[in-house]
């Protein structure tokens, strides 16, 4: 299983937007970022914008989304982008998009974990997706916005009350953990970082992230004492950048990277290009709980195929292991939030 894995990953990897190769189809895709003027949602709408597989940008936000969006529309690539401020034009951003990307939500502050994000960030995912539903069903979403662990459930829970869920559409985006990782080992090891890939599963919160050292490409060895580092410094690196940032929020730039490039695997995979990311989604891959993140195929129905954990070291088990009681109450928050309210 892991062979396989790995190879997929080092697929995606040198076809993601690291070494862009970009195949035109008739097809156009409309990506809508809810969220578009905050920390993330400017460099990402950039990114997007740049991206030349996206046709049409919906910038979708409560407050400053004309101005962002005058800004990006100066930029002479051939994405449209169109502005939307505030619940009455949630609709139209999100109505016929093929790929909607949503940061929106408070980021954290010195002293605070991503669950404290939970009573702020639970109620804007509900209501996003209770429009998605509506306008834009069989949409591919991309949730940025923490807690990631319980904001999955919470929109899927949203969908499966309105009758349109889709577990193949639905994606809790942990590509910062695995941008991370790979540019964490490249530099200890001394390895190019643009063709180092790390497979990084679990969840998106603490000792929920777990990154397969033992499935690195190009293979690599770890004395324990380097695992024993590296895990820890790649959980807590979240928070290593609230805490340099000092009140100003978290990670911005590095998420804005790691959610374009994921964004730009889900446009791949739907004009056919599939592609192996790592993310968190509706999955059988671990015994006893319902989301987990692994390397997962996608294609034009978003996920094609859950590829699994692979072979993992009984240092990596142990973190499996202990991961599932605490994913098991992530979830339960959001999908409790959703069923009372
Ligand atoms: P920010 O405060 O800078 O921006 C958030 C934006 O969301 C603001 O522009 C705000 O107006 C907007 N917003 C608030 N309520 C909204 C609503 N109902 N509809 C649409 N937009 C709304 O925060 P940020 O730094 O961009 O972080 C955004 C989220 O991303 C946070 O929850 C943060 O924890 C999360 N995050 C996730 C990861 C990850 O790896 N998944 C990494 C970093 C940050």
């Amino acid at each position: 299983m892991s062979l396989p894995v790995k190879t997929l990953v080092q697929a995606a990897a040198n076809s993601g937007l690291r070494a862009v190769s970009v195949r035109h189809s008739s097809q156009a895709p409309k990506v809508a970022l809810l969220g578009a003027a905050g920390g993330i949602g400017q460099p990402l709408g950039l990114l997007l914008k740049q991206d030349p597989l996206v046709a049409h940008l919906a910038l979708y936000d409560v407050v400053n989304t004309p101005g962002v969006a005058a800004d990006l529309s100066h930029i002479d690539s051939n994405a449209k982008v169109t502005a939307h401020t505030g619940p009455k034009e949630l609709y139209a951003a999100v109505e016929n998009a093929d790929v909607i990307v949503i940061p929106a939500g408070v980021p954290r502050k010195p002293g605070m974990t991503r669950d404290d994000l939970f009573n702020t960030n639970a109620g804007i995912v509900r209501d996003l997706a209770a429009v998605i539903a509506k306008a834009s069903p069989k949409a591919l979403i991309a949730i940025i916005t923490n807690p990631v662990n319980s904001t999955v459930p919470i929109a899927s829970e949203v969908l499966k009350k309105a009758g349109v869920y889709d577990p193949k559409r639905v994606f809790g985006v942990t590509t910062l953990d695995v941008v991370r990782s790979q540019a964490f080992v490249a530099e200890l090891k001394g390895h190019d970082a643009s063709k180092t890939v790390v497979p990084v599963v679990g969840g998106h919160a603490g000792i929920t992230i777990i990154p397969l050292l033992s499935q690195v490409t190009p293979s690599t060895k770890f004395s324990e004492e380097e695992i024993a580092k590296l895990t820890p410094r790649i959980q807590d690196a979240g928070t290593e950048v609230v805490n340099a940032k000092a009140g100003a929020g978290s990670a911005t730039l590095s998420m804005a990277l790691a959610g374009a490039r994921f964004a730009n695997a889900l446009v791949r995979g739907i004009k056919g290009q599939k592609n192996v990311q790592c993310a968190y989604v509706a999955s059988d891959a671990v015994k006893g709980v319902e989301y987990f993140s692994t390397p997962v195929e996608l294609g034009p129905n978003g996920v094609e195929k859950i590829l699994g954990v692979g072979k993992v070291s009984a240092f990596e088990q142990k973190l499996i292991d202990a991961s599932v009681p605490e994913l098991n109450k992530n979830i339960a928050k959001g999908v409790a939030f959703v069923k009372g309210n």
